[in-house]
Parts: structure tokens; C-alpha cells; sequence
């Protein structure tokens, strides 16, 4: 077990020396903890395969699963990409920092235990004042996926890493809560400017589209049919521990959905914890109850999407019922990960 060092770091100049204690534990092939504008991912030497496997043991994860590596800006791209695309080009250009990850042919430096033995390699330069020090103060791509356990709900706030990391990691640098709540826009760019989305995150189809001529989905995001381009998005993920069932609809008709699946519940002597608007939420029966803001509100649904999720865990409900959102614009990201949260148990009504 690590001894885990947890620090807040609110001004770069002030904490100059824990960023540069951070990114000394990087180059030695430790693991820190760093907040980003999506949510908190637990950073190692992207460059070196030991510290990079040491994330799929801390994290439970299958280790053909990749993982995106972070960057502080577009110079330091070449670092782990072999060849920059125009269209990956005007893609940084556009969208960086942000909630944008591109897929990039890898440099042979690059170790398979960062990109899971393929040959392109995942690329990001977050949206967030400390997580760009940090990554500078590491002088490497730092490999960052999420900071929770393998499955379970990723972690936006440094109170809820410490509940999955504590004694996993040598850091965790406190930033606050994350801005946005979702993780990153997963996008491939094709030889004719086009790009696919691999995974809808912050950076939607809309924005995309206002530089790119063709957008398209990866297939299996609109099917559920094939392989997914993204190998982690075949697993569960965004998980909680009880089961859940989500309605998207008017106030009145998810209101009446939950209703009713809240009595037949109630029949069968199960606790019901709501993860609902303020609106739905409004008129349903006295329960364990999680309000995310206003109905149709996906930008806070987004940002409080995992930690409602993991309120349930912590008051042990038996179902979790649960609105969602029309699928347009960051509603796309949001129902994405609702959807695997449930189990693919969403009922438009
Ligand atoms: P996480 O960082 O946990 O949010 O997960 C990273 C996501 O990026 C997973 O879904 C990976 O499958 C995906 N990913 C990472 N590298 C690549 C790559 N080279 N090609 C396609 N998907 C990737
Ligand atoms: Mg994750």
C-alpha cells in the first residue's frame, strides 16, 4: 500500500514546489491524481510501461483497454504522435485546450502498455489551469484515464478519488470540483477531412461540425452492433452498484414513468433512491432523492451525472430511478454514459 499524499493547489505560483513535486513523481514512475475540466485522471509517465501498467493495477483495468495521454499544448504533440494530420491540426487549433481527445499514428517510443498494442496513440491538452502546470512540471505526456476503480462512476471531485485511490497513488493534487463531468469527445480523423466520433463527450457533433465537413458516429455508438473503434467502450463502465432505469421525456410523463415504477418497487419492499430534475422531482413520493438542476439542463446533468451516481452507493438503494435527457448537443455524452449506467435500461415515454 502507497502512503498518498493529497494537496490542494489553487495558485500556480504559489504551490510552484508541490506541481514540481508532482511531476518528479512522474518521471520516477510514480502515480498522481490530477483534476481536468471533464473529470479527475490518475496520471504515470506515458513514455515508460512500467508506470503505465502500475495505472491498470491501481485502476482494476483489462489492459487492452488504452489510455489517453495528456499533453500541456500542441508542441508537445510530437512527443508521442508520429505525423500530424491538417485536419488534426485544425481540430488542436479549434478545440485546445478542451474536452477533446484525438487518435494520432503513434511514435515508436510510445510503449504498447500505454495504447493497449495498437499503433495509433489517444491525445488531449485539458481545459484547466493546474492540470497544464502539472503537466509541464512533467516535461512527458502524462496517461490519464479516469481516476476510479475499474466500472465504477468516474470521479469529479477529490473527495470521491480519495474513496477509490487512497493508498493507490503516491498524489492526488485537489483542484476543485470538475467544470464539465464527462470525460473527453474521442474522435478519429479520416484521409479526406472527415472525422468519426468514438466516444460524445464535451466537444459535441454541433461544434465539430463547424469546422469539419463530415461528422459521423462511430457505428457501434448508433447500433450497439460490431466492435467498437474505442476498445473501452466495449466494457460496463459508469457504474453504480444498484440497478437503474432511466425515463427521458415532458416533466409530466417521466413523472408519471417514475411513479410508477417507484410503487412497484415499493410492492416488492425495495429502497428507491431519484435522480431526477426539480421539476420531476417536485411530486414524487419522500425518497432518497438526487436533484441535478433544471429539466433539459444537460450541462448540469452532465456535471453532477457521476456524483449522484455515486450518493446511491454510499445509501444503498436497492433501484435508481432516473431522468435523462434528449440526446442533443452534450445530451449526446450524457445519455451515452447513462445508457451503460443502466445496463441499456432507457425508456423514452
Ligand atoms: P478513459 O481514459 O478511462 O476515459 O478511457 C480512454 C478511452 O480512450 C477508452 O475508451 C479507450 O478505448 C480510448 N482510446 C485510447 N487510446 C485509443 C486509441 N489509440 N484508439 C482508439 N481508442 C482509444
Ligand atoms: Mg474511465
Amino acid at each position: 500500500m502507497k502512503q498518498t499524499k493529497l494537496v490542494r493547489i489553487t495558485d500556480i505560483k504559489r504551490d510552484a514546489a508541490l506541481l514540481e513535486e508532482a511531476g518528479q513523481i512522474i518521471r520516477d514512475g510514480g502515480l498522481v491524481v490530477f483534476p481536468t475540466e471533464t473529470v479527475y485522471g490518475i496520471g504515470a509517465n506515458g513514455l515508460d510501461a512500467d508506470a503505465c501498467r502500475s495505472i491498470y493495477t491501481a485502476k482494476g483495468r483489462p489492459s487492452d483497454n488504452p489510455l489517453i495521454l495528456t499533453v500541456p499544448g500542441r508542441d508537445a504533440v510530437r512527443q508521442a504522435a508520429a505525423s500530424v494530420s491538417p485536419t488534426a491540426e485544425l481540430l488542436m487549433k479549434t478545440f485546445w485546450p478542451g474536452p477533446l481527445t484525438i487518435i494520432f499514428p503513434r511514435q515508436p517510443q510510445v510503449p504498447d502498455a500505454a495504447t493497449g498494442g495498437l499503433d495509433t496513440v489517444a491525445l488531449r491538452c485539458p481545459d484547466h489551469a493546474v492540470c497544464r502546470a502539472f503537466l509541464k512540471a512533467a516535461g512527458v505526456p502524462v496517461a490519464g484515464p479516469s481516476a476510479n476503480l475499474s466500472t465504477r462512476p468516474s470521479p469529479t471531485t477529490a473527495e470521491e478519488v480519495m474513496h477509490d485511490m487512497d493508498g493507490r497513488v503516491d498524489m492526488v493534487i485537489d483542484g476543485g470540483p470538475c467544470k464539465i463531468g464527462v470525460e473527453s469527445t474521442i474522435v478519429e480523423c479520416n484521409d479526406h477531412g472527415g472525422v468519426t466520433i468514438l466516444r460524445p463527450g464535451g466537444v459535441t457533433a454541433e461544434m465539430l461540425h463547424t469546422v469539419v465537413p463530415y461528422v459521423r458516429m462511430d457505428t457501434h455508438l448508433v447500433t450497439g452492433q460490431g466492435t467498437p473503434k474505442a476498445p473501452g467502450m466495449k466494457y460496463r463502465h459508469y457504474a453504480p452498484a444498484a440497478p437503474m432505469i432511466v425515463a427521458v421525456g415532458s416533466v409530466e410523463a417521466v413523472m408519471a414513468e417514475l411513479k410508477q415504477l417507484y410503487e412497484e418497487a415499493r410492492r416488492d419492499g425495495k429502497t428507491v433512491g431519484f435522480l431526477v430534475s426539480q421539476e420531476v422531482g417536485a411530486c414524487l413520493p419522500d425518497a432518497h432523492r438526487y436533484v441535478w438542476g433544471h429539466h433539459g439542463d444537460a450541462e448540469a446533468l452532465a456535471r453532477q451525472l457521476y456524483t449522484g451516481l455515486l450518493s446511491f452507493d454510499t445509501d444503498k438503494v436497492d433501484l435508481i430511478l432516473a431522468e435523462g435527457i434528449d440526446s442533443e448537443g452534450l445530451g449526446a455524452a450524457v445519455m451515452n454514459r447513462m445508457k451503460k449506467s443502466a445496463g441499456g435500461n432507457v425508456r423514452f415515454v
